[in-house]
């Protein structure tokens, strides 16, 4: 039904245009056109690569080049940026580093793994319960120079029982 459709990618340009989905939900690159169907985010090109990587819990479509059905415009409408960040950001420690459009690939690909597979910041806590012998991320440390605070890489070696970190990114 040629009719319905058409109403559909009106409905999907009104949510796309949203000001919660301006930024990629993910890195906070403006202007995403990308999004999942199966979380209602929209995201940029880079992050939904990464998506594609977790099948079995985002689908993502361009919203440019690929259709939409009705019942895939209405989720997106129901959800949207805001609506899932609230979901699976509600609960995410201090001290955790959100990686954005400027970092690696490998730092976007952790963040949206803990986020949307292990589902980490749905509830307080659920970080610490997670832990897989050694874990790698960013922290933010404060510099002893001037009292800002910088991005920092740490290892957290069980085997090791303890916490490096370190002053340069590589
Ligand atoms: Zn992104």
């Amino acid at each position: 039904m040629a009719g319905g459709n058409e109403r559909s990618m009106k409905v999907l340009k009104e949510v796309w245009r949203r000001a919660e989905n301006s930024l990629c939900a993910d890195c906070g690159k403006p202007d995403p056109d990308w999004a999942s169907s199966t979380l209602g985010v929209f995201i940029c090109l880079s992050c939904s690569g990464i998506h594609r990587n977790i099948p079995s819990i985002s689908k993502v479509k361009s919203l440019k080049m690929d259709h939409w059905d009705d019942a895939q415009v209405q989720f997106l409408a129901k959800h949207g940026n805001a609506v899932t960040k609230a979901t699976y950001e509600a609960h995410i420690p201090i001290y955790y580093y959100q990686p954005t459009y400027n970092d690696c690939q490998v730092l976007r690909e952790q963040w949206i793994r803990a986020k949307y597979e292990r589902k980490e910041f749905t509830e307080p806590g659920k970080q610490q319960a997670y832990s897989d012998g050694v874990k790698e991320g960013i922290l933010w440390k404060r510099g002893r120079d001037n009292g800002q605070f910088l991005p920092r890489k740490f290892l957290l070696s069980e085997r090791e029982g303890c916490l490096k970190y370190f002053t340069k990114q590589d």
